[in-house]
C-alpha cells in the first residue's frame, strides 16, 4: 500500500491531521487503525494543497479527520452501520479505501474549529449537505468549504458535509 500513498504533512505542513479512527473518539468508540499520519494518493494531496493555500489566503485552513482507510477498517465500519448513505459498501471497493478521500473541517489561523451544521459523523439530516436547520453561520462555513474543494477537484457527498472524494475516484483501485 506505502508506494501508491503519501503523508500528506509532507505536501501540506501547515494542515491540521486529528485522524479520529486512529483514537477512541469515534462512533465505534474503538481504535480503528494505528496509525496517525493521514495518508493520501499523491494526487488527491496536491490538490488539497491547492485548497489550503486558498484557504489561507482568508486566514483559515484544514483539519482533516480522515484520509486513506484499510479495507479492515472499512469492513468494521460496515458490520456496525450497513447503510449506503453513512457507510461506503466494502464489496464495491468503498471510498476512502482507495486514498482519495478525505473528511475535513475548516478551522482558524490559531486552529479552532468553525462552526458546522454538525459534528463529524453525525449521522442524521444535520449531516447532509442540504440541512437548512442549523444557523446561518454553519451554513455558510459549510458552503465555504464546499466551494473551496469543488473549485480544487473534489466532490462532496450528499450526506456527509466533511466528505469529499477526488474527482475519478472511481479509477482509483481499493488499497490494503
Ligand atoms: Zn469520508
Amino acid at each position: 500500500m506505502a508506494s501508491d500513498l503519501v503523508d500528506v504533512k509532507s505536501f501540506i505542513p501547515t494542515i491540521q491531521v486529528d485522524l479520529k479512527y486512529a483514537t477512541t473518539d469515534n462512533f465505534t468508540g474503538e481504535i480503528v487503525y494505528d496509525f496517525h499520519h493521514c495518508l493520501l494518493r499523491k494526487e488527491a494531496a496536491l490538490k488539497l494543497r491547492d485548497v489550503q493555500a486558498e484557504l489561507q489566503t482568508r486566514d483559515l485552513g484544514l483539519k482533516i479527520w480522515d484520509g486513506f482507510r484499510p479495507m479492515s477498517a472499512q469492513w468494521k465500519f460496515w458490520e456496525l452501520i450497513p447503510d449506503e448513505r453513512y457507510v461506503s459498501d466494502p464489496r464495491k471497493g468503498g471510498r476512502h479505501t482507495r486514498g482519495t478521500a478525505v473528511d475535513v473541517t475548516l478551522i482558524t489561523k490559531d486552529g479552532h474549529e468553525l462552526l458546522m451544521p454538525s459534528d463529524f459523523d453525525d449521522f442524521s439530516e444535520k449531516a447532509h449537505e442540504d440541512y437548512k436547520g442549523a444557523n446561518n453561520e454553519a451554513i455558510k462555513n459549510r458552503e465555504l468549504l464546499k466551494k473551496t474543494m469543488e473549485r480544487h477537484g473534489f466532490v462532496g457527498l450528499p450526506t456527509e458535509w466533511w466528505h469529499f472524494d477526488l474527482v475519478g475516484w472511481q479509477n482509483f483501485p481499493p488499497l490494503d
